[in-house]
């Protein structure tokens, strides 16, 4: 058996639902300690809430060496109903040339891929010019607020240099290395409180309705374009997400109505250009009102360049794809790391049932993710000392 698969499946086995990470980090300590690896483990969080962070990093001799940073994720999300699934989530099944499991694609076999690949390099580079890391988190798919952000933090504070970061993301759509991501969009939720006057609806010259107030900026606001996007991004988008008003009674005109809406945007917006121009048009219709912001995450981008071309080679000498840069998707720990390191690219196996019941990962696309990581060290490792 493939020791990638092998180890895929150990960690498998642990239901490390979020936050816990049951010893997937530890198992991964093991492996990377007698490599020369310094290994840290970084706890964070409140007592009903603990993360695990493993901070792991092996320096090359060269003082200056550049740093490549394996970053990625131990917890997984829920099963939801297990009669629905084919086989136990957290007892590793093969079936068809597919290995079933919660985390098989998002994202434990990237994990074990990440280990093997390190090992395997070490194997035949065993003095590498390039400093080598791997930084994990038990808080990636919940709220990720004690997870790489704390890391990226610490690292910050003791002025740690990264060069390169890869996250293990599943990013590819039908093979591994069909797609990479090389940045992702921004996300600004937003809740608008709009105040009318409750009364009764018999009676709406004695009432304010909040609703009827509001509609004609919502109809306006779905029609703005924000921006165009440009050749890295497409267009930032808006979208309502709830909207409530009401007492439930029919004879009542309520008192207000809140909105709740999100913003995916590109670089070519920003946080507060955004708030200026959604508050101009609540402002034009004249309405009395409150907002509430939260900023998911800042968009990032990592223009073609060293990590770019070191990776796009280890996928076309491994598998023969032109892989596909993208920015579509959902956040990711992409947006904390990148805040501190100039290049950040994702690349993980096919994501057609992350989060699903019945998760697998093709076992064809297990050995080539890791031989594609095991290329870009050997890339970045050769531009180090050319
Ligand atoms: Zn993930």
């Amino acid at each position: 058996m493939s020791e990638t698969l092998y180890l895929t499946e150990q960690l498998l086995t642990r239901a490390s639902l979020t936050p816990a990470d049951l010893g997937c980090q530890d198992l991964i300590a093991e492996r990377l300690t007698p490599l020369g690896f310094t290994c840290e483990t970084m706890v964070s969080g409140p007592a009903d809430f603990r993360v695990t962070n493993l901070w792991a990093i092996r320096r090359a001799a060269l003082a200056d060496a550049k740093t490549l940073v394996f970053a990625g994720h131990t917890d997984v999300v829920p099963t939801g109903p297990l009669n629905e699934w084919h086989s136990a989530p957290f007892a590793p099944t093969h079936r068809d040339g597919k290995l079933f499991g919660r985390g098989a694609s998002d994202m434990k076999t990237s994990l074990a891929a990440f280990v093997v690949a390190i090992e395997d390099f070490l194997r035949s580079t065993p003095e590498p010019q390039l400093n080598i890391a791997l930084l994990l988190t038990s808080d990636e798919e919940g709220p990720a607020n004690d997870g790489t952000v704390v890391v990226c933090k610490a690292l910050q504070a003791r002025g740690e240099k990264l060069d390169y970061c890869i996250v293990g993301e599943p990013t590819s759509v039908e093979r591994t290395g069909d797609m990479i991501k090389n940045g992702r969009r921004g996300s600004l939720s937003g809740k608008l409180t709009v105040r009318g006057l409750q009364g009764h609806i018999a009676y709406p010259h004695m009432a304010k309705n909040p609703i009827h107030l509001v509609a004609p900026a919502m109809a306006e606001l779905v029609t703005i374009q924000w921006d165009e996007g440009n050749a890295f991004f497409p267009p930032t988008t808006w979208q309502i997400s709830n909207f409530h008003a009401g007492t439930g009674a029919g004879n009542v005109i309520p008192g207000s109505a809140v909105i709740d809406f999100n913003f995916r945007f590109s670089t070519e917006s920003t946080v507060s250009s955004l708030q200026q121009r959604l508050k101009a048009v609540l402002d034009a219709h004249q309405l009395e009102y409150s907002l509430d912001w939260v900023v998911g995450g800042l968009p990032f981008l990592t223009t073609p360049g060293t990590l770019v071309d070191a990776v796009c080679q280890a996928i076309l000498r491994e598998t023969g794809l032109q892989t596909q840069l993208s920015t579509t998707g959902g956040t990711s720990d992409g947006r904390f790391i990148a805040q501190i390191c100039p290049q950040v690219i994702e690349l993980g196996p096919p994501n057609a049932t992350i989060h699903q019941i019945n998760e697998y990962v093709n076992v064809a696309d297990i050995e080539p993710l890791k031989n594609i990581y095991q290329r870009v060290l050997e890339n970045l490792n050769r531009q180090a000392t050319a």
